[in-house]
C-alpha cells in the first residue's frame, strides 16, 4: 500500500558546500530528501579562498545546480580577474545564477562604496551572460531596492533571498518582477513586519530557504540549520497565509524552477 504523496520541497538558497557539513554532507542530504526537500540551490561565494570552486565541486557531486557570486561582506576582494572568472563560470551549465550580491550596511567587512560598485558591476555582468541575480540585502533596503531600479535589474530579474525587509523593498521588488524569499526568520517571534509581507506576496512570487548552516528555524532555533528544515519555513508559510501547505508547496517548487530556469528531469 502507498500513503498519500509525499510533499515536494525545494531549498532556495543554502550553503551545504560549507566546511560545517564536511563531516556528515551525504547525511545531511540523505534527510533532506527524506523530508521531501528534493532540490536545493548551492549558493557559492567568491571569497579568495576558492569558494565558489568548492560550492561547484559539492553542486556537481550532489547533483544540484549552483549560483557564484562575490558577496558584499568580500566586495573588497573584487577584480577585473574575479569578473573575467565570473563570466567564464557563468557559461558552465551548472551555475544558474549570479550570487549572492547586493549590501550589507549592518556588518560593513567592505567599505560601502566599494559595495556600491561591486554590486552595480555584477549586476551588469548578470545582464551580460543572461542570469538572475540573487540578492542579500541587509540594513541597505532602500539603497538596494534604488540600485537595482536603476541598473533595470527587471531585464535579469531574480530573487531576494533571506527577506528581512518592509513592504517598501517587497513592492520595489515585486515591480521588478522579482521573487521574494523567506528564512526561518519568518518564524521568529517580534517577526511582525517580515510575516505581514510573507502573508500578501503574491503566491507565484515566493520562495522559501534555509540559508543553511546559518538561522536554524523554529523549533531548531540555535542548531545547526541543514536544508531539511526547510519544511518548517513553507509550514510557517502556510499558516501565516491560511493555506494548505499541499498547494503552497506546489507553487514553492515551481516558483524555484522558474526564477533559475530549470526544467523538470
Ligand atoms: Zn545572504
Ligand atoms: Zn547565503
Amino acid at each position: 500500500m502507498t500513503g498519500p504523496a509525499k510533499l515536494k520541497f525545494a531549498d532556495s538558497h543554502c550553503h551545504i558546500d560549507m566546511p560545517q557539513f564536511d563531516a556528515d554532507r551525504e547525511a545531511v542530504v540523505a534527510r533532506a530528501r527524506e523530508a521531501g526537500v528534493e532540490r536545493m540551490l548551492v549558493v557559492g561565494g567568491v571569497d579568495g579562498e576558492g569558494g565558489h570552486q568548492r560550492a561547484m565541486r559539492v553542486a556537481r557531486e550532489l547533483g544540484f545546480p549552483c549560483s557564484a557570486g562575490v558577496h558584499p561582506h568580500e566586495a573588497r576582494l573584487y577584480t577585473d580577474d574575479i569578473e573575467d572568472e565570473l563570466r567564464g563560470l557563468a557559461r558552465d551549465g551548472l551555475i544558474v545564477a549570479i550570487g549572492e550580491i547586493g549590501l550589507d550596511f549592518h556588518y560593513d567587512h567592505s567599505p560601502r562604496d566599494v559595495q556600491r560598485e561591486v554590486f552595480r558591476r555584477q549586476l551588469q555582468l548578470a545582464r551580460d551572460v543572461e542570469l538572475p541575480v540573487i540578492i542579500h540585502t541587509r540594513e541597505a533596503d532602500k539603497e538596494t531596492a534604488a540600485i537595482l531600479e536603476r541598473e533595470e535589474a527587471e531585464d535579469v530579474g531574480g530573487v531576494i533571498h533571506c527577506f528581512t525587509g518592509d513592504r517598501e523593498l517587497a513592492d520595489r521588488a515585486l515591480i521588478l518582477g522579482f521573487c521574494i524569499s523567506f528564512s526561518g526568520i519568518v518564524a521568529f517571534p517580534r517577526a511582525e513586519v517580515i510575516q505581514e509581507v510573507a502573508r500578501t506576496v503574491p503566491i507565484e512570487r515566493l520562495l522559501v530557504e534555509t540559508d543553511a548552516p546559518f538561522l536554524a528555524p523554529p523549533p531548531h532555533r540555535g542548531k545547526r540549520n541543514e536544508p531539511a528544515f526547510v519544511v518548517e519555513v513553507a509550514r510557517a508559510v502556510a499558516k501565516l497565509r491560511g493555506e494548505p501547505l499541499e498547494d503552497l508547496s506546489r507553487s514553492l517548487l515551481e516558483n524555484f524552477m522558474r526564477a533559475f530556469g530549470l526544467r523538470e528531469v
